[in-house]
Formats: C-alpha cells, structure tokens, sequence
C-alpha cells in the first residue's frame, strides 16, 4: 500500500470509527442505555372494548398483559373524538388547534386561504423528531392521517422508517387498483408496490423487523395500526374462530382486534427473547372513542355516547404503560391525563430534559406512578372541535355537546356517563370552568380547513397526492 492509499485508508476509518462513538454515546447517555420506547395506538376503539376493562367477548390477552405488568388510567383522554386531530396532538404534545389543526384534514374539508397545507405545520415538532435528537432510532408504521402532502410524510418528520398510509382509512387487502394512491401503502416516500398481508400483519412484521435491526441500540416506535376502523374486513380464518358471535357486525370487529392484540403479543415476545422487555417503555391506547353500531360496533360504556362527540364516549379511552424496570405491576391511576402526556413522558423516561420554550401542553406522567400521594395539581383538559367543545378537571366536567346545544355539567369523577346534568345546582362551577375554557379557546389559532361555514367555500381541498 503506497502512502497516499495508507493516509486515506486511515482517514476512512477514522470516519467510522467517530460514527460509531456517537452513536455509542447516544445509547449509554443518560448513565445507562436509554429505555425503548413503544406506543400502539389504535383507531375507534371503544372504553368497554378491553379486557382489563370488562370486554368478554373479544380476548386481548397481550393487552391485558400491558396493562396488570404496568399501570391503567382510568381516565385518559384523547384531544379530539375523531382521528386527525387527536393524532396531530399526539404527534406534537401540543393542543392541535394551536396550530390550526381543529378538524380532519380529508377530502370534504375546505381550506382557509389558497395557500393552506392541511396537515402538521412545519413550524411544529414531532415527537419522532425530538426522539431522534435525543439519539432514539424511530420508526412510524401504521396510518398517519395528519397531513397528505410530502412535508406531512413521516419519513420528512423524524422518523428513520415509515411504513403505512396517508389517508384517513384503508382497505386492508392490498388492491392494486382498487386503492386510492393516499391508500397505498408506502415505504418511506416510495408508495409500495405490492403487499401480501393482511394490513394489521404488515405492521406487525415491520416492527419486528426494525426490532431485529436496532435491538442494539435504544429505539422507538410508533405503531398506529388502522384497525379497528373501518372498512370492516379480516381474514377468512378470523372471522371462522369467532363465528359463535352472533351479530356480525361485532363478529368482525373480535377478528380485527385480535389480529391488533396478536401482532401486540409478538411484538412483547421478541422483546423478551432479546431480553429488552425490562427497559421498554410501553403504551397501550386508542385515538378517540368507539364509532359503535353505526361504523365498527365497538361499545364505551359506562361512557356516554361515541366518536365523534364530546361525551366521554368519544373522548375517553384505554390507556396504560408498562416499564417493567421502573414501574410496578398493579398500579391504578384514576386522575385524568391525556395523550398529550405520551411525549414528555418518553422523553423524560430517557433522561433527557423538556424545555419550556417547546411549549407541551402535556406532563411527564411517570412521578405519578411511584409511591406516595399521586394527585396531580390542579389540571384542565380542554376539547374545541369547530360547534362543540369541553373542559374538564379532576371533578367536574362542562360540555356543549352540538350545534346550538347548551352547555352541561357533570360530576364527571362520580358520573362517568354523564347521566345528571347540574348545571342549575352549581351555576359557579360552570361559570368558573367556562371562563377558563374561554381564556384557552382565545389563545388558539382559527381552524386553517373544515367546513365551509368556518373556512368559506373558496378553496376546497385538492384530493392530492402522488
Ligand atoms: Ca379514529
């Protein structure tokens, strides 16, 4: 080897070797190798529709398993009753509407000037962006339904893997020409050309797959499977191994979950077989609230009502964590939080700080969940979706449910479906909570598309999106 090849052969491996420091250091920073970090997170299923909470004819065994190793809220809320919104807060750990994201960015939505891009703005962080800085290798797999247009793609938003679709819903069979393009499953930015499995196995082995490639380093994943929205539609073998369900509505709703449930399972078993499971963060929740018998058949009682409105059976969801290193099995947490929480909470599990010129609407949930009295401060979780809206705090709840609806307040922490309106024995109550509510509902950004009473008809949106 002559001295000018020498020189450059060292330079090389300098170069890899400094690669490999980093991300060394990535891993151990924090004084121990950052916890993994799983959110599954799935689409209009219902408070009643677990295990844990009471569901007998639908088995989530590995959900179960998240929620008796871990800690179960019992009073988790999403920040909208319907998908996009409740997504663009997850994603962000700010209030959607902060940056004009109040309702669905889909077809039927008109935008506000000609220039609106419907979907999470760029000024806004995801959480996969704020995980990767901290050194987490992140994957998105699943549906997104936050953004259609290039910039709203995943793989542009933090995450070192996307694989799923765009739209608001999808078949779940692969059709080459059946599927609308934001239906098509996409790998990064290329739109996949073929997929033979069912789509909720798809995801499934896409996460074990990106399991298998960084099990040595510190990983986060998140995993929003469709189901159980619709369209209503599971594999032949399923729908046979539920057939003593009768209605058949429900039938395939059991086939779907546990097709969800199954792929949660293996993914909890090759943890184990990598001995990750100990420091793996876990959440288990849904994006908004059963759509019941008019769409999926889901069921939310005791909760009021489902998707869609601002009674606790649109906005009140499963929701548990598993940590096995840090957080006792049994745990029962009964005040309310939110998904805005899941961000700083992965954060925070990480070591890493939260800054407050990010301005997260949620909190790290895991001193909560150690010992001691576990009462939060005073909180207020707050819901604005173009004609209605609520507040809630620990006890009360005020909501005005629709159009032209008046306002009602509920013992929300004695009645949890919102049965006895009290709103004439507390008149002070309501007032208090109306007052913050409104000093919240100011401080936020018009919605930027919706319908065409708020936005106007000018500008309806573009179907867009090769
Ligand atoms: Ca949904």
């Amino acid at each position: 080897m002559d001295r000018r090849k020498f020189l450059k052969a060292v330079a090389a491996g300098t170069a890899v070797c400094l690669a490999g420091c980093l991300e060394e250091k990535a891993v151990v920073q924090n004084g121990g190798k950052m916890p993994n970090v799983i959110v599954f997170y799935v689409d209009d299923l219902g408070y009643a529709d677990v295990g844990y909470h009471g569901c007998k004819d639908i088995p989530t065994p590995n959900i179960d398993s998240i929620a008796e190793n871990g800690a179960q809220f019992s009073a988790a809320y999403v920040t909208a009753p319907i998908c996009g919104p409740s997504r663009a807060g997850l994603l962000t750990g700010r209030y959607q509407q902060r940056f004009g994201f109040e309702t669905n960015p889909s077809p039927w939505a008109y935008l506000r000037t000609a220039d609106t891009r419907a979907g999470i703005p760029l000024e806004e962080k995801t959480i996969g962006e704020r995980m990767r800085e901290i050194g987490y290798k992140t994957a998105f797999i699943g549906k997104v339904h936050s953004g259609q247009q290039p910039e709203h793609n995943p793989y542009n938003r933090g995450f070192d893997l996307f694989f799923g679709f765009d739209n608001g819903a999808s078949e779940y069979f692969f059709h080459e020409y059946k599927q609308r393009t934001a239906e098509r499953l996409k790998r990064n930015l290329e739109t996949a050309r073929q997929e033979d499995q069912y789509y909720t196995d798809a995801f499934g082995r896409e996460a074990l797959s990106f399991i298998d490639v960084n099990k040595s380093r510190s990983f986060f994943i998140y995993l929003p499977f469709n189901a159980p929205h619709g369209p209503m539609q599971a594999p032949d073998e399923l729908m046979e191994k539920f057939s003593y369900i009768k209605d058949e509505g429900r039938r395939v709703l059991a086939a779907m979950m546990y097709a969800v449930d199954n792929n949660i399972g293996k993914v909890l078993k090759r943890l184990r077989e990598y001995d990750l499971e100990e420091n793996t963060l876990i959440i288990f929740t849904s994006d908004n609230g059963g759509a019941s018998h008019k769409s999926n058949f889901s069921l939310n009682h005791p909760c009021r009502d489902l998707k869609g409105t601002m009674y606790d059976g649109g906005v009140r969801v499963p929701f548990c964590m598993q940590w096995k290193s840090k957080i006792a099995a049994g745990k029962k947490y009964e005040f309310p939080i939110s998904t805005l929480d899941i961000m700083p909470t992965a954060i925070a599990s990480s070591g890493s700080k939260i800054k407050g010129d990010w301005q997260l609407d949620g909190i790290n949930l895991l001193p909560y969940l150690s010992g001691g009295s576990n009462e939060p401060e005073l909180r207020y979780l707050y819901w604005r979706l173009i004609h209605s809206w609520a507040i809630r705090d620990n006890e009360w709840k005020l909501v005005k449910a629709r159009k032209g609806g008046k306002p009602e307040l509920y013992h929300i922490q004695n009645d949890i479906g919102e049965k006895k309106n009290l709103i004439s024995k507390y008149p002070n109550v309501a007032a208090r909570l109306k007052k913050v509510w409104q000093k919240w509902s100011d401080s936020l950004m018009e919605p930027q598309w919706g319908p065409k009473e708020i936005c106007g008809d000018k500008y309806k949106m573009k179907i867009n999106v090769e």
